[in-house]
């Protein structure tokens, strides 16, 4: 049976390619879905990224240069969004409540509309940091896919060998997967653990803001505005992925 029904479309990274060690082909021909990848995405593994990340790559048909999984975070979310596009169309709705009045209505928006914050080279000096009490200069990185499969890991592990502590360890490894060079050396994995523990909570602090701003950098803009219908005033929706991302006209 013929199975050339597939949708294929070309799409161009946030980040063009340019932050990576590798050659990477920013110019990526997505093509759509089918029942077998609707079953890896359902599949009960731990590694969640991983099994996104398998899904885009082979739903790749050029040469990507390197797997999904190890893409930044902003150049992995457009893909996946994009295939939700190339899949399902590009309608989808979000579910909101007036800050203001409570009153709750649907904002429809075009997934592939939104806007695409892309590389620029402003990126580069905020990777370098200076901490505010220490004042070690810490090198850091823009985090992968597999980079939060492994800190979910960790979180796991720690929660495992510190059974009598109610301790919260994802900031931990968060930190921890970040920091490329510590002070112009790359850092032991040990003593980097016991250095960050005791790291004075404004240095962890900037560190922490410092990731978030870089990984928002790069990929889809996720602020999207409404418009309360009953007292007019504009508010920013909160953007999730629902059930209706991979499976449409499921509500
Ligand atoms: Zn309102």
């Amino acid at each position: 049976m013929s199975s050339n029904t597939r949708i294929a479309e070309v799409f161009t990274l946030p980040s063009k390619g340019l932050i990576y060690e590798e050659e990477v082909n920013p110019e990526v021909v997505l093509s759509s879905m089918t029942t077998r990848h609707e079953m890896l995405r359902l599949s009960t593994t731990e590694d969640s990224q991983k099994i996104m990340a398998q899904i885009i790559d082979d739903c790749i048909e050029s040469d990507l240069g390197i797997s999904a999984y190890d893409l930044c975070l902003g150049d992995f979310q457009y893909l996946m969004f994009m295939l939700r596009v190339v899949t399902f169309g590009n309608e989808y709705e979000l579910r909101g409540r007036c800050p203001y009045c409570g009153f709750e209505q649907v904002t429809k928006l075009h997934l592939d509309e939104l806007e695409v914050k892309e590389y620029d080279d402003s990126l580069v000096d905020l990777l370098e940091l200076e901490l505010p009490k220490s004042g070690n200069k810490v090198r850091l990185t823009l985090q992968t896919p597999r980079m939060l499969d492994r800190i979910s890991t960790k979180v796991k592990e720690y929660r495992r060998r510190h059974k009598d502590t109610d301790e919260n360890p994802v900031i931990l490894y968060n930190i921890i997967a970040s920091i490329e060079e510590l002070d112009d050396e790359k850092p032991n994995a040990f003593t980097l653990e016991e250095w960050v523990k005791n790291l004075p909570l404004a240095d962890t602090n900037a560190i922490i803001n410092r990731i978030d701003l870089i990984n928002n950098k790069i990929g889809i803009d996720l602020s999207v505005e409404g418009e309360c219908k009953i007292c007019k005033t504009t508010y920013q929706v909160p953007f999730r992925i629902n059930q209706t991302f991979f499976r449409p006209g499921s509500e």
